[in-house]
């Protein structure tokens, strides 16, 4: 059976073509600057060359369908035609309130998608344009959403609210959200099969630091709370996002700096983090060579982040009563021994102790806590879109296509 997995963003569409019971990776790829001038595809066959493909992208539609005719065409094809593709999984930003879990899309669902646009405005948009090019190109295939904030739901209310008042949440919905859900359940089932325990019996704290950064609580497998918020500009400090911040200084720089209010959120959300306090880049790579040259500033943004991060690890041992396991994934998390070691040092109180060794290795799954440490530390890639076919894959088995 085969199933494609979309991730449809504001300017890209990102995918990847799975064969499940083969667990093989069959093609995957970028559809890049839709919109823009310079648009063009790089497709990877399995076993076979990366191609590139420049090609003139109007709008996400046309994308898709450049994406299926260069997967089923006779070069670098690797299917006959798009009926072999029994289910496609779409990445969806924002299920607001709405959505616990996946679910087989319908018109009822997309009708739903279309009211939580005012809470993603950016990302739902290009979500439901890939769900309708694929509904229309792939009419026999089950159309499957998969949700970033859907892990999140099972957060207790006294994590998810803010203290405004309560009629912001009842007539307009504001309340905490949280992303990166689908990375956050997968890293959290891969632990509990490293550390041989059932994830049911797991207290973890998972660590997806990548351009977007956040932090999950989780015990028996349920997201107890995370430190994204009604958006993803909230939480941690990230590559360009500023992340908690006291919410009077929003109209403070709005005054002091002439700006209207987008315009401050622009700077919160695109100029800020790790690239405004450096000032050299939001890329770690970056940062961390400019660091080891003496450029302070850069060392300063380090510190800063990483002491986010173990300050924000630290406030949310409550939420789950007590710390199993800490697990670092993404950009940063997999590949930054560095940032790991800044972290685990401010934990060193907790009796985390880190491997020097094993924490030098980048990008693989791996222990690197010491056999006395209090809290198991794990390194685990993430792999959103596996997670994604796995979903997709389990609601076919649940909703028959014939
Ligand atoms: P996204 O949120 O866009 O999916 P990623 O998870 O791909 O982000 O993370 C991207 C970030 O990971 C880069 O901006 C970079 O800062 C960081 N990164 C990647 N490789 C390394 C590395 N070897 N050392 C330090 N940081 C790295």
């Amino acid at each position: 059976m085969k199933v494609l997995v979309l991730n449809c963003g504001s300017s890209t569409v990102k995918y990847k073509l799975f064969n499940m019971e083969e667990e093989r990776v069959l093609a995957s790829g970028l559809a890049e600057r839709i919109g823009s001038p310079g648009s063009r595809i790089i497709h990877r066959p399995e076993g076979r060359e990366e191609y590139i493909l420049p090609k003139g992208l109007p709008g996400h539609h046309e994308a898709v369908e450049a994406i299926l005719y260069i997967m089923t065409g006779p070069e670098y094809g690797v299917i006959k035609n798009a009926g072999e593709i029994e289910a496609v999984g779409h990445r969806v930003v924002h299920g607001g309130n709405y959505f616990s879990r996946s679910v087989v899309v319908n018109d009822k669902v997309l009708e739903l998608l279309a009211e939580c646009i005012s809470l993603a405005p950016l990302h739902n948009p290009p979500n439901i344009i890939g769900i309708q090019a694929c509904q229309k190109m792939m009419p026999d295939a089950l159309q499957v959403a998969v949700f970033d904030t859907a892990f999140h739901q099972t957060m207790p209310e006294s994590a998810f609210l803010y203290a405004v008042p309560y009629e912001m949440y009842e007539h307009h919905l504001v309340r905490k959200y949280g992303f990166h859900g689908i990375s956050h359940q997968y890293v959290a089932g891969v632990s509990a099969g490293m550390l041989g325990v059932r994830l049911e019996d797991l207290r973890v704290i998972t660590c997806h630091l990548g351009n977007g950064a956040s932090l999950c609580a989780i015990r028996g497998g349920k997201s107890l709370d995370t430190t994204m918020g009604f958006t993803p500009l909230a939480g941690l400090i990230m590559g360009t996002r500023c992340g908690d911040i006291d919410p009077a200084i929003i109209q403070y720089m709005s005054e002091k700096g002439n700006m209207g209010l987008s315009e401050v959120m622009e700077v919160l959300n695109k100029k800020s983090g790790v690239l405004g306090i450096s000032g050299i880049s939001s890329d770690f790579r970056d940062v961390e060579k400019a660091s080891q040259n003496g450029h302070h500033r850069s060392e300063l943004a380090l510190d800063m982040f990483s002491y986010s991060v173990s300050k924000a690890i630290a406030s949310l041992i409550p939420a789950i009563g007590g710390l199993d396991a800490l697990v670092f994934t993404a950009g940063i998390g997999e590949n930054s021994p560095d940032i790991r070691r800044r972290i685990c040092r401010r934990l060193e109180y907790m009796g985390i102790r880190l491997d020097e060794e094993k924490n030098l290795i980048r990008g693989e799954k791996i222990g690197i806590s010491t056999p006395g440490s209090t809290v198991r530390v794990l390194v685990i890639p993430t792999d959103e879109e596996r997670m994604i076919a796995g979903e997709t894959w389990g609601m076919c088995t649940a909703n028959p296509v014939s």
